[in-house]
């Protein structure tokens, strides 16, 4: 059966980075299951798997914009400190769940002084270029209920 819209597909995937850097791999977990044609993965690499059949290895590199979008330095900004409960356990690299007029965000402190923690709000592989070397291990007509719902049940039902 041949990849293409509403179809629930299995894959093993290695992510790298431009720098040969493993940033993401399903090697000793189970595979990544999704739902072809809604956006449960980026659009880089659901276009390149379109058409794909189970045994295939695919190797695509995406760029940032079919991938986590440039870098937009406009998303990094000072917060006053006093703005965080727990201002002194803050270090750069912890992430935070934040709230704006988007839903919530996730941003990440990329530094700090007396006053003020800069946080920066970009997906952390924004303006990276990705390398994805994929095998499909399983595709299957999705159900109604995963089509309702637009993403992949387990073989056991609904959990979430
Ligand atoms: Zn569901």
């Amino acid at each position: 059966m041949q990849i293409s819209a509403n179809k629930a597909v299995s894959i093993d995937y290695t992510l790298t980075n431009n720098q040969g850097e493993v940033i993401d791999t399903s090697s000793g977990r189970e595979p990544l299951a999704y739902l072809q044609g809604h956006g449960n993965i980026i659009p880089g690499l659901e276009s390149a798997l379109e058409g794909k059949t189970s045994g295939d290895n695919v190797k695509v590199t995406v760029a940032p914009a079919d991938g986590y979008g440039e870098r937009d330095d406009a998303l990094t900004q000072a917060v006053p400190r006093q703005m965080f409960e727990n201002a002194d356990e803050i270090q750069i690299g912890m992430q935070f769940q934040t709230m704006s007029e988007h839903g919530p965000h996730v941003v990440t402190v990329i530094g700090m002084d007396a006053d003020n923690v800069t946080v920066d709000a970009n997906h952390p592989l924004a303006g990276e270029i990705l390398n994805f070397d994929v095998t499909i291990v399983e595709v299957r007509d999705a159900s109604q209920e995963e089509l309702d719902h637009g993403h992949v049940h387990g073989p056991d039902g609904h959990h979430h």
